[in-house]
């Protein structure tokens, strides 16, 4: 926890902010059987010691199934809140024109086994408004992969819409609202709402990325009051990448903060985003997530085209599976290994790959070329856990041996 309250640069610090997660930051432990298990039995006479940490974004807010989106939304709200809301048009469809008035409900879309619409529907109660979700079944294979597809399709994430009393719509695959939703905004406006619209990940968005900006900060507070050894700082930082602004928030908030940092020689800290999914190829990604992160770089007074570049954009594509949402061999192996070793549950679209990432990362050479290019002797990781394990049970079927 952290002893001092956060310290946010200036410009950021001017930027609408509305508190959702709770006032402390979410916490930092250490994966101490992990770290010595995923070393290699017998350690090259230059390998360095690798500590493994995490950061529990699935613990850093009190409403429904904390993840990582209750962060994005925390600079969304202000719009939503306003009585001319600016953003809340559906991205096929932008327009100059605010919306006619302060927001009456939420809608949104994501997969059948969506976390995203969760943290909307949980955060429309809470500000008191209405929420709409649309889940698209043609959005990767979880149900398709599933043998229990009535199972797949009321239980987890589809459950939990409910209690919380969003109005779910299932979309089958093809249906054209699953390509452009406007059809949804336009019938509740028809009946007198004023929908607010957030895309599919909330990335495109245009302040979602501030969210993980502001996380940056967070981590480098974190560092400084856990004296951690080595250089004093993650010097790799795994994530997931999906629609790309957690990652795109944290490279622009690193930037920001290295840019005013003495550097005393410390290399920059080196995010990874893990893919998740085969759909889209490496590249599709790695264009999104630079131009997530100048627009984040933006917004925080960095010259963007200058301080952040295509080297500053890692993404990780060998551990995507064979689908978006569907547990493949590996990735059942990553999810085990870290319940068993560390007691710790992981989701099986997200983390779990971002775990299987790391775990290769360390056996392989990047971290101990970086460890020896910089004469260290001692490597910190960092692995943010982005939540969503409300879709586990959903995935009931799945043989674990
Ligand atoms: C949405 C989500 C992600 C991906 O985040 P993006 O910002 O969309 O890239 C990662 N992990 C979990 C658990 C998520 O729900």
């Amino acid at each position: 926890m952290l002893r001092t309250s956060l310290q946010v640069p200036e410009r950021l610090a001017q930027i609408p902010h509305y508190p959702i997660l709770y006032s402390h930051p979410s916490p930092i432990h250490p994966l101490p059987t992990l770290t010595s298990s995923s070393l290699p039995t017998t350690p090259a006479p230059h390998s360095p010691k690798i500590s493994i940490f995490t950061k529990r974004e699935d613990q850093a807010a009190p409403l429904a199934c904390s993840g990582n989106k209750y962060r994005k939304l925390e600079y969304i709200v202000p719009d939503i809140l306003s009585t001319a809301p600016k953003h809340g048009h559906h991205e096929y469809h932008p327009s100059d024109q605010p919306l006619p008035g302060r927001s009456t409900i939420l809608v949104t879309e994501g997969a059948i086994q969506s976390n995203h619409t969760v943290q909307v529907a949980a955060l429309a109660r809470k500000l008191g408004l209405k929420a709409l979700v649309l889940l698209n079944r043609g959005t990767g294979g979880g149900l398709r992969n599933a043998s229990d597809k009535a199972s797949f399709l009321r239980t987890g994430n589809v459950q939990i819409n409910r209690l919380l009393g969003a109005e779910v719509r299932v979309l089958d695959e093809g249906d054209p609202l699953s390509g452009d939703a406007d059809p949804v905004l336009r019938e509740l406006s028809a009946k007198g709402e004023i929908p607010y619209w957030i895309p599919g990940g909330a990335s495109l968005h245009p302040l979602s990325g501030l969210g993980y900006v502001r996380a940056a900060v967070e981590i480098a507070q974190q560092e400084t009051e856990m004296k951690l050894g080595g250089s004093g700082r993650f010097d790799f930082v795994f994530v997931a990448c999906g629609s790309g602004s957690t990652v795109s928030g944290l490279i622009a908030g690193f930037k920001m903060l290295e840019s005013g940092e003495a550097q005393g020689g410390l290399p920059p800290r080196r995010v990874i985003g893990v893919l998740n999914s085969p759909t889209k190829p490496r590249q599709y990604h790695e264009e999104r997530v630079l131009r997530f992160a100048r627009r984040e770089g933006l917004l925080v007074g960095l010259d963007a085209e200058k301080d952040i570049t295509m080297a500053d954009v890692r993404l990780e594509d060998r551990f995507v599976g064979t689908g978006y949402g569907v547990l493949d061999g590996d990735t059942r192996v990553a999810l085990r290994h870290m319940a068993e070793r560390e007691g710790v549950i992981l989701d099986p679209v997200y983390t779990a790959k971002v775990a299987r990432a790391m775990l290769q990362w360390v056996h392989e050479k990047e971290i101990r070329d970086y460890a020896d290019d910089h004469a260290m002797k001692h490597v910190n990781v960092l692995f943010i856990h982005t939540g969503g394990q409300a879709a586990l049970g959903a995935y009931a079927d799945v043989d674990w041996e």
